[in-house]
């Protein structure tokens, strides 16, 4: 039994794959060539100069491009496409092959044409498959794949597409097929994307952090000392800081379940969901998670501000002027329970707010969103992000209280003030939407329900009447 075992051990040891040949010995084409290896795959290399190549992966074997070709019916060609020139002079050679073009541009639109549509307009007689250009060789050889284990393919021959698709398989490597070779420049354009999603909350987040710096600056800072003759610049580094973070990230949790709002009265007003949405409004709700995690890291600094506050020193001077006065006046301040209730409340809400902000940001993870199935996710992200939101925008509230009365400086109102409209907007917005009568039409036109024009006429012809239940 152990010697049966044994003997099939080293019999898959040494089962080959069958042979791979790769067009070129840099960085991209001796990691694959290496991982090719490993996978139980013959490799062999064309290069412009097969004996100057001693860098190669042990136990593969480098000739010229010619030789190297009659070796595989699957040709990686691990050259830049500047250089694709000298396939054309191998043209018989490549004749009804797969050429696997990995190649990928510095930037976007460099050629009119596709690297693998240029390639394929070269070879003719080969079948051409895009993929493995999303790789980078540094994870092929390192084995840390988790970022880009995805293979994208496409191509016009489905079985050069199959051959492609059963290589990266067995790379141990997940693959998605995005179909024709007209796909091939979609392709080539992903590994030059930068934080494509992540651009807009990022802007929105500065833009939003500097209006309310300097808004808070005149008000908090610039006003006491043209006023008041007072030097409170000191103010800036934890003061502002800890008013601007919360409310930057309260707008921000809000602008994430505002255009869900607009999506629904948009579809209300059309009485269809088969009209497309405005693209600036489908822009905003693809980067909604991203919007909800850079509000989470705001949340997170005003965590970290309050918890200062005790520590800081004039926190703690005008605690001690306040006790040194009373002691001088030998009166002692009564308990104002109304205020004990006020500071309590607040900072309740502020940590329940907190606690299921996190939880937000927890399940929008992939690895745990994808644990989840869809009623879950949507119960996580749109029920208790709302009541999020409402504990969030009851905090802010809460620590106006009866400030909202006082007069504004310099006609200016406090910046808590300017953090809720949004918020409140969303809030009641929901709160319409919620409501029966309105929710049942919302949830019949997500279900395909569309509302008839005036007059429709119908076959037999009667005028259709709204479906309204
Ligand atoms: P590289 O290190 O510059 O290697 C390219 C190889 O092409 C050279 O080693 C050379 O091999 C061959 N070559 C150079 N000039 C040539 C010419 N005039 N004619 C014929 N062959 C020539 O490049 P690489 O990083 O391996 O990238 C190769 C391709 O993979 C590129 O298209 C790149 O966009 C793509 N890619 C790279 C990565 C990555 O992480 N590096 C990731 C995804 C995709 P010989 O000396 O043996 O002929």
């Amino acid at each position: 039994m152990k010697t049966d075992s044994v003997a099939m051990t080293s019999l898959a040891g040494e089962r080959k794959q069958g042979t791979v040949c790769i067009f070129g010995t840099g960085d991209f084409g001796r990691s694959l060539g290496l991982r090719l290896l490993q996978a139980g795959y013959e490799v062999v290399f064309g290069s412009r100069d097969p004996k100057n190549s001693a860098l190669v992966p042990k136990g593969s074997k480098v000739m010229t491009h010619t030789e190297a070709a009659q070796m595989a019916q699957v040709i990686f060609i691990a050259v830049q496409r500047d250089h694709y020139d000298f396939l054309t002079s191998l043209t018989p050679a490549l004749e009804g092959k797969v050429l696997v073009d990995i190649s990928n541009n510095l930037k976007r639109g460099q050629f009119p044409q596709s690297n693998a549509e240029y390639l394929s307009s070269l070879v003719p007689g080969a079948s051409v498959v895009k993929g493995f250009n999303t790789v980078s060789a540094w994870a092929l050889q390192s084995g840390a794949l988790d970022a880009s284990r995805q293979v994208l393919v496409c191509g016009d021959d489905p079985k050069a597409k199959q051959a492609v698709v059963d290589i990266a398989h067995s790379l141990g490597l997940t693959v998605q097929d995005r179909g024709s070779l007209r796909a091939a420049g979609e392709l080539e354009d992903i590994p030059l994307q930068l934080f494509p999603n992540w651009r807009l909350p990022l802007w929105i987040a500065t833009g939003l952090t500097a209006f309310f710096f300097f808004y808070l600056l005149i008000r908090d800072v610039i006003y006491s000392y043209v006023v008041d003759g007072k030097d409170m610049s000191f103010r800036i580094m934890i003061s502002l800081a800890n008013k601007v973070f919360p409310i930057v990230s309260l707008i921000m949790l809000a602008l994430c379940y505002l255009p869900s709002i607009l999506a629904a009265i948009l579809q209300l007003y059309n009485g269809t969901k088969y009209k497309r949405f405005p693209d600036w409004l489908d822009r905003w709700m693809l980067c909604r998670k991203q919007l909800g995690l850079v509000a989470l890291a705001l949340a997170f600094l005003h965590v970290l501000y309050t918890l200062v506050i005790p520590i800081r020193y004039y926190v703690r001077y005008k605690a001690a002027a306040g006790t040194i006065s009373q002691i001088k006046d030998n009166v002692t301040r009564p308990f104002d329970n109304t205020m004990a209730w006020r500071g309590d409340s607040y900072y309740s809400l502020g940590i329940l707010g907190f606690g299921l902000y996190v939880l937000l940001g927890i399940t929008s993870l992939p690895s745990v969103s994808n644990a989840l199935n869809w009623r879950e996710f949507r119960f996580v992200q749109s029920k208790l992000g709302h009541v999020t939101l409402l504990l969030c925008t009851a905090h802010a509230l809460l620590y106006g209280w009866d400030k909202f009365l006082k007069p504004y400086k310099f006609w200016m109102p406090p910046g808590y003030m300017l953090s809720l409209v949004v918020p409140c907007v969303v809030l009641v917005s929901k709160l319409i939407l919620i409501m029966p009568c309105v929710d049942r039409t919302v949830t019949r036109i997500r279900q395909g329900w569309e509302r008839p024009t005036k007059g429709t006429a119908l076959s037999n012809g009667t005028t259709q009447q709204p479906l309204m239940a």
